[in-house]
């Protein structure tokens, strides 16, 4: 059973700062890298490299961008039938990190946002064990698509990034919400800044949606459900980049859940994912295969 991820598709374009410019300030970076990037494409190839069979749905641009995304994605081993070229820009991120390895993104969506409800079809959902969304692309789209996902058997996911007007009856779509400290406090109301307050707004959103994590950075992620409450701690490492942290917890959470394994075991199979992520550049170059993922785990345990 595959994991089906319906999202946005991005290039990357990465420039390193000693620190970030204020407001109406400039400041002189290293030479530009460009990645391949979007939370959608992201957590698909998180989730193909931790062992799932992924297919991609959404939207890239005819401006050369689109079809190096696909081609790249295609030779990871992902399904991009349903990730189609239309004539618009392809989206586009501009990422400053500083020394600390913090970043600052301003995303441009370009075609992401123009994959519409109407472009989903249920067949592409067919043999579905998980579908994992977010919110680079229109609400209207990951509305249909967690609707189709329920009608097809699979377990909805949403990572609710970026925070977004999400209304109770909108959360209410999704067997699992996940969102990170500012997330978790823009969807609660509550200030979120440690695992005790994570939980507190866990259990809030618990009100609308069945699952709850909140992934907390080097703190680790707390989660709530109807089987219980946990928490799992970060790994320690020494973090260079924490691009697409998330990304990578998403991508093993997913694969995880697929294989039938218990939310427990699934978070922190994330967090190992996470913590690796923060140890190398950039992001989908960043993301750790199943292999790794074992390996840091056992040399953790041991
Ligand atoms: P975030 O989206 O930043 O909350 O990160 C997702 C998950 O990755 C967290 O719940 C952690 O388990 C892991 N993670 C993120 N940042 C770090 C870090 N600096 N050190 C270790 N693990 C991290």
């Amino acid at each position: 059973m595959g994991i089906v991820v319906v999202g946005s598709l991005n290039m990357d374009l990465v420039v390193r700062v000693a620190r970030h410019p204020v407001p109406g300030e400039t400041l002189l970076g290293s030479d530009y890298e460009s990645y391949f990037g979007g939370k959608g494409a992201n957590q698909a190839v998180a989730a193909q490299r931790m062992g799932g069979k992924v297919r991609m749905i959404g939207r890239v641009g005819n401006d050369g961008f689109g079809e190096r995304i696909k081609t790249h994605l295609k030779a990871q081993g992902i399904n991009v039938n349903a990730t189609i070229c239309i004539n618009a820009p392809t989206g586009v991120a501009f990422i400053s990190v500083d020394k600390a390895g913090q970043n600052v993104i301003i995303v441009s969506p370009g075609a992401n946002s123009r994959l519409k409800p109407e472009n989903l079809s249920p067949i592409e959902f067919e043999h579905t064990a998980v579908v994992m969304l977010q919110l680079e692309v229109p609400l209207d789209t990951v509305r249909r698509a967690a609707r189709i996902g329920r009608e097809s058997g699979a377990r909805v996911i949403l990572n609710a990034a970026p925070a977004l007007p999400l209304s109770p009856a909108d959360l209410a779509l999704f067997d699992i919400l996940v969102v990170n400290e500012s997330e978790a406090q823009a969807y609660s109301g509550l200030a979120v800044d440690s695992p005790e307050s994570g939980i507190e707004a866990a259990r809030k959103l618990r009100q609308h949606c069945p699952t709850v994590i909140v992934t907390l950075g080097a703190q680790g992620a707390v989660w709530a459900s109807a089987e219980g409450e946990g928490y799992q701690s970060a790994f320690e490492v020494r973090a260079v980049d924490t691009t697409a942290a998330g990304d990578a917890f998403m991508g093993a959470l997913a694969v995880s859940l697929s294989e039938g394994r218990s939310l427990e075991r699934a978070i922190r199979l994330g967090a190992a994912a996470g913590a690796l992520a923060v140890t190398r550049p950039g992001a989908q170059t960043s993301l750790p295969t199943r292999l790794e993922v074992e390996a840091f785990l056992s040399e953790r345990s041991a």
